[in-house]
């Protein structure tokens, strides 16, 4: 039997490139380290693929499966109506192998996980700075307005909410974020092949 894996817990606030440094990261650790895919009831975005960025759900799908108690934890973030979870189903059976799994998710989700999984190694992902984060959402171009005013004002609580993370990794430069976030997991004695 191979010792079980461990979860790696990402968040930081949205717009923050989290996505860009799991990618390299996971590139880093292919065989090793695996990304949960998250469910949503949310739409997909242009060029979002389904079970490729999140499993996408329907509100009633979503709640069967959340009664079922097939999410690890699940929570409505940015209070719109929109719901994300984590399946079970895209953590256990990798933990069983002895694989890592990488869960991005919000920060009230990962206090969720703690209370399952309180070894989970957390790290937050902090912007250079608000402005530049502000900065990144605006440009991204996929949210009107009034969601991106929601968002930053989610982004404040989840940056007064940071300290509960082991680890905080500046996004100055990906290539940077990337490499401090490999170094922690060096740290936890995960090896690159
Ligand atoms: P987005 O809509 O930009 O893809 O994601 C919005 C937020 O939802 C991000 O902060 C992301 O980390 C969070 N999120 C994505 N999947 C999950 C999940 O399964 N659980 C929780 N709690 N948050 C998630």
């Amino acid at each position: 039997m191979p010792s079980p894996g461990k979860l790696l817990v990402v968040s930081g606030p949205s717009g923050v490139g989290k996505s860009t440094v799991v990618r390299k990261v996971l590139e880093r650790y292919r065989g090793q380290l695996r990304l949960s895919i998250s469910a949503t009831t949310r739409q997909p975005r242009p060029g979002e693929q389904d079970g490729v960025d999140y499993h996408f759900l329907s509100d009633s799908d979503f709640l069967q499966r959340q009664a079922a108690g097939e999410f690890l934890e699940c929570i409505e973030v940015f209070s719109q109506g929109h719901w994300y979870g984590t399946p079970w189903s895209e953590v256990r059976p990798f933990l069983a192998e002895g694989k890592w799994v990488l869960l991005e998710i919000d920060v009230d989700g990962a206090q969720h996980v703690l209370d399952s999984f309180p070894r989970a190694v957390t790290v937050f992902i902090q912007p250079a700075s608000l402005s530049e984060l502000e900065r990144r959402l605006r440009a991204r171009g996929t949210e009107g307005q009034e969601a991106i005013e929601r968002r930053l004002s989610v982004a404040k609580h989840e940056l007064a909410l940071a300290e509960r993370y082991q680890y905080q990794v500046v996004n100055d430069t990906v290539a940077k974020a990337t490499e401090d976030i490999c170094r922690i997991l060096q740290d936890q004695d995960l090896t690159e092949k």
